[in-house]
C-alpha cells in the first residue's frame, strides 16, 4: 500500500481511536509512576487533532498532516508528553516535507527524526525509562528492515514490534527522567506510560500501512 496522505490520515484517525480506547490503561500506568494524566492528556490532544483534520487542504502532503498533529498536540496536551510528542511530529514532518508518497527510506527518515526530536527535547537516553525506549529500538528495527529490502508496510511493522518490546522492557528499569525519576526503585515493575503510548501509535501507523 502506498504511503500517501490517505495513509497519514488513517494513521491520525487510528491514533485518536487507539488513544481513546487505551485512555484508562495509560492513566493507570501514569498513576503508578507519575501523576495519572498521560491518557487524559493524549486523548484531549488527539480529539483536537481529529477536529482539525477537516481543515487540511485537499492537496496536503503527509508532512502537512503530521505538522498539523504537532502544532495541535503542542497547544493542547501540556505536561511532558505535549512538547515531546509535538517535537517528534514536527521533526517527522520536516523529514518528509514536500513528499506526496513515502518510500522505505522516507519512513526511516520520518521515524529517525521523530526519535531525534524526542531526544533533543527531553535529553533522555535509551534505558532511562521514557518513550525513547520505544522510539529508539523502533528506529533501529526500521533501518534494519530497510537494509533487508523490506517494503514500507513491513518497515513500519518491524518498528511497531520493536517499540512494543521496548515498552515492555521499561518495566524492570529505574527512571532517570521525568516524574517517575522521583520514585527511585519504586518505579521498578511498572511500564513507562509514554513508551506504551508510543508503541500504540507506531502500531497504528503499521496497521494503516497494511490497510488494516
Ligand atoms: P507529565 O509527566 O508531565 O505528567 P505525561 O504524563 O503526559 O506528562 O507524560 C509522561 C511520559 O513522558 C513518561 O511516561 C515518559 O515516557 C515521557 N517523558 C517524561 N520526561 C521525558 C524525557 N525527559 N524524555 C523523554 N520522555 C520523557
Ligand atoms: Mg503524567
Amino acid at each position: 500500500m502506498t504511503l500517501n496522505t490517505d495513509w497519514a490520515v488513517r494513521w491520525i484517525k487510528g491514533s485518536a481511536a487507539v488513544v481513546s480506547e487505551h485512555r484508562v490503561e495509560l492513566i493507570t500506568l501514569d498513576r503508578e509512576i507519575g501523576d495519572g494524566d498521560h491518557g487524559e492528556n493524549l486523548d484531549r490532544g488527539f480529539s483536537a487533532v481529529l477536529l482539525k483534520l477537516d481543515d487540511l487542504p485537499t492537496d496536503a502532503t503527509p508532512g502537512d498532516a503530521l505538522k498539523m498533529v504537532a502544532t495541535t498536540l503542542i497547544s493542547t496536551v501540556g505536561g511532558a508528553a505535549g512538547p515531546l510528542y509535538g517535537t517528534a511530529y514536527l521533526k517527522a514532518a520536516g523529514a518528509i516535507a514536500g513528499q506526496a508518497e513515502l518510500d522505505g527510506a522516507a519512513v526511516v527518515a520520518l521515524l529517525t527524526a521523530a526519535r531525534d526530536g524526542v531526544v533533543l527535547r527531553g535529553k533522555a537516553a535509551p534505558g532511562d525509562k521514557t518513550m525513547v525506549d520505544a522510539w529508539s529500538p523502533a528506529v533501529d528495527a526500521a533501518a534494519e528492515a530497510l537494509a533487508a529490502g523490506l517494503d514500507e508496510a513491513a518497515i513500519l511493522d518491524a518498528a511497531a514490534t520493536a517499540a512494543e518490546a521496548g515498552a515492555r522492557a521499561t518495566e524492570p528499569l529505574v527512571a532517570r527522567k521525568g516524574r517517575a525519576s522521583y520514585l527511585g526503585e519504586r518505579a521498578i515493575g511498572h511500564r513507562d506510560p509514554g513508551a506504551q503510548s508510543s508503541a500504540l501509535l507506531l502500531r497504528v501507523a503499521a496497521d494503516a500501512a497494511a490497510g488494516a
